[in-house]
């Protein structure tokens, strides 16, 4: 089976786990990736549960999309960020990369609306919780493609301001899943990390 329910048997396998707000292109950038269908939805919020596609050496995990989605209440939300949060934790001893996925060109207007309400930014939390699970963490800075590039640097340096770390800056890919940008350079850091962990390459 190439897709399958994470819970068969692939279960000592390291993984690559994908996790983004609901929306950011998620499903996207892992077809774009592997080259396998995920479901990609129109409406926010269609990615229920997590997926994996096995690549031999690794497993890439998807998971559904956090925050706000269509037709959810707060409570909702809160309960679905929670099941995320332990499934995540459960996972961590094998976790060897999590790749956080926003969408670059709301994250600026994003950050400033919750940070107006004194609240840690939902992607910013998630980073952090990331760091703390996972052996390595890359951002893509998804849907570059709607920033005028003229932009786009700002937009990065930006991001990379919002993401806390003690010592080394964090890995952020700007990428665009729909028009290919990047696609390459995202393979050559996931790759480059597997390696670092032992894990053989090439993977694709
Ligand atoms: P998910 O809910 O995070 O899995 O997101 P999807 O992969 O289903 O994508 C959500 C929407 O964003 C779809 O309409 C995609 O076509 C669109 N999308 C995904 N990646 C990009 C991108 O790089 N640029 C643009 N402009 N749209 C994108």
């Amino acid at each position: 089976m190439l897709e399958q329910d994470h819970s068969g048997s692939e279960k000592q396998k390291p993984m690559v786990v994908f996790a983004g707000r609901s929306n950011v292109g998620k499903s996207s950038v892992m077809r774009a990736l592997t080259g396998r269908k995920l479901k990609v939805g129109k409406r926010p919020g269609t990615t229920r549960w997590e997926k994996s596609v096995d690549l031999g050496a690794v497993l890439f995990v998807d998971t559904p999309g956090f925050g706000h989605m269509a037709g959810q209440g707060k409570k909702a939300i809160e309960r679905a960020k929670t099941a995320l949060v332990q499934k995540l934790e459960a996972w961590s001893s094998r976790l060897i990369l999590a790749v956080l996925i926003i969408d670059i060109s709301l994250f600026r207007e994003l950050v400033e609306r919750w940070e107006n309400k004194g609240e840690i930014p939902i992607d910013v939390e998630f980073y952090t919780f990331l760091s703390e699970i996972s052996q390595h963490v890359i951002v893509v800075a998804n849907k570059i493609d709607k920033l005028p590039s003229g932009n786009r640097t700002g937009e990065i340096d930006y991001l990379q301001g919002k993401l806390p770390h003690k010592g080394q800056a964090p890995v952020i890919v700007p990428l665009s899943a729909k028009r290919g940008i990047n696609i390459l350079e995202l393979k050559r850091e996931i790759e480059k990390i597997l390696q670092t962990e032992g894990v053989q390459i090439p993977i694709w």
